[in-house]
């Protein structure tokens, strides 16, 4: 494996040229004025958004107040450069549905941000969780640039010894096929005739392996990349999707680049190493990073002011961005309706933030996972002793909070199921818990759980207030995943009987997960 990897690579160095990208933004000069060799320029930076329409009852988020946001800032300067700094084609509710023959997969984004004017992306892990082909549909109808410092496309070709070699992504538009660059340029002309270019590089990191990509080293590409571009801009910009060990990695490499706008944490954060200044803005739009920076030609120093806004209710929707928006959720509504007729009903509030992020929903038990499970065992026709779901069937990868509408519960669970009821023997109870608690430990078949917890002192599971018994048989309700998707407990429940809903049977809420969850939330709002 190593080694046909290695000889990939040398074949590969052969063919790949150093690729960059030029581009020019520049006010026109007005003709009294007198170039005083300083120039100021602004970079909006979001990054890890998947949704376009604001969260929260609509307190929060929105790519329609995202893009006035925008405009405000070109206003103040034409020199505003837009980036997002990866994660944004996947998960979605939206992105899930099926529309016009085929699975929306991450159109939606890219339609609104093309209209909210996105100038350059970099790769984040989830633009690799769609297809090969999808990824390359939404390349093709993106009109802003892609930044391909350390990501490599695998081609198969029998003809080639290995059988495949290693190619830089290219984009289509208009019969036109361009390379996806390893580096970027923005060249910027002020009013009065001050020049800049400005260089930026790209990391993507290497968690997400699809057979269709290669990631090279992030920090030996980066470098790469700093070394070209130092010779020939101004000054040199990053924008990554790391971790933030990583991201401060590779600001202890790169001491002369003064940002590294970055993703993947999902809460907003800022770090300085040295002179360099990494930040993180929140997922969903929540918050956006505005960056303005000064820079003297004549001293080749600058200033940056960084400040992290919040987008919400505050500000005012592009009407532009705001009708593609509302184009796609009433497409959502839709189809949502034929499941629950009120998708935007206001269902629960929670003053506490209700964890689905995955780094929780795989580790350990969350609230968000609590009451779903309560959900299934609410929805129960007879009375359950416990209730268990994978973790990884929650894909919302964020929190919960504030007024939760219907829809947020769609969200979290885009694929659905039903809730299903079993006799389960107190030893293979154990053994399920073993694996779905232990054994998944950090993966998606990790197990969220209603009414049962290990008591680590005794080594022992508890069902409510008593330990297991291995003798007595418990009355359990799963997410039907559990059953037909997951491999090593499917295995074992699969040799036990199942309650399931009727068909269209409506007062049977154990139909969808969703439903079920959603008739309890509203349950206990009322109480
Ligand atoms: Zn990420």
């Amino acid at each position: 494996m190593q080694i046909s990897f290695s000889r990939l690579m040398l074949g590969l160095s052969l063919l790949l040229l150093f690729s960059c990208k030029v581009s020019q933004k520049t006010t026109p000069k007005t003709t009294l004025s007198k170039d005083d060799g300083v120039i100021e320029f602004t970079f909006l930076q979001l990054n890890d958004v998947y949704e376009i329409a604001p969260l929260e009852g609509g307190k929060v988020g929105g790519m329609a107040r995202v893009a006035t946001l925008y405009k405000q800032l070109k206003k103040e300067n034409p020199n505003t450069f837009f980036v997002l700094a990866g994660d944004f084609l996947n998960p979605s509710l939206v992105g899930s549905m099926r529309h016009e023959g085929k699975r929306v997969k991450g159109r939606q984004m890219v339609e609104i941000m093309n209209a909210c004017g996105v100038d350059l992306v970099v790769y984040g892990n989830h633009e690799f969780d769609v297809k090969e082909q999808e990824l390359q549909e939404r390349m093709n109808e993106s009109d802003f640039d892609w930044l391909g410092t350390n990501v490599l496309q695998v081609k198969k070709d029998s003809t080639v010894v290995g059988g495949k070699y290693l190619v830089p992504f290219q984009k289509e538009k208009n019969g036109i096929k361009e390379v996806i660059p390893e580096t970027f340029t923005w060249q910027i002309q002020d009013a009065d005739g001050t020049t800049l270019k400005i260089g930026i590089l790209g990391a993507s990191i290497d968690k997400n392996n699809p057979v269709y990509v290669v990631f090279q080293d992030y920090k030996a590409e980066a470098t790469k990349a700093y070394l070209e571009l130092q010779n020939k801009t101004d000054l040199v910009i990053g924008l990554t999707h790391l971790e933030i060990n990583q991201d401060l990695a590779l600001a202890a490499q790169l001491p002369n680049v003064p940002l590294l706008m970055g993703g993947h944490e999902h809460h907003h954060l800022q770090y300085k190493v040295g002179n360099v200044s990494i930040t993180k803005a929140d997922a969903n739009a929540k918050s956006a990073y505005v960056h303005w920076f000064k820079f003297d030609k004549k001293t080749g120093k600058h200033q940056l002011d960084s400040k992290l806004v919040e987008i919400t209710d505050q500000i005012a929707d592009d009407p532009t961005v705001k009708a593609l928006v509302d184009k796609w959720t009433g497409i959502l509504n839709d189809k949502l309706a034929t499941v629950y007729p009120t998708p935007n009903e206001v269902i629960f509030e929670s003053n506490k933030p209700l964890d689905g992020r995955d780094v929780s929903v795989r580790t350990q038990p969350t609230n968000l996972g609590k009451l779903f499970t309560a959900g299934f065992a609410a929805a129960a026709k007879k009375k359950v002793d416990l209730a268990i779901m994978n973790g990884g069937s929650i894909r919302l990868d964020d929190q919960l909070v504030g007024k939760i509408q219907a829809i947020d519960i769609f969200r979290t669970m885009p694929f659905g199921g039903q809730v299903w009821e079993m006799d389960i023997k107190g030893t293979t109870l154990a053994n399920i818990l073993q694996i779905g608690l232990n054994d998944q430990y950090g993966k998606g078949g990790y197990l969220q759980t209603h009414n049962v917890r290990l008591d680590r002192e005794n080594k022992t599971w508890m069902i409510g207030e008593k330990a297991l018994n291995p003798n007595q048989t418990y009355h359990v309700a799963i997410n039907d995943y559990l059953y037909t998707g997951s491999r090593s407990i499917g295995q074992i429940l699969q040799k036990l009987a199942v309650d399931k809903p009727s068909k269209g049977d409506l007062s049977d809420h154990r139909r969808d997960v969703r439903v079920a969850v959603i008739e309890y939330m509203k349950q206990l709002k009322k109480s």
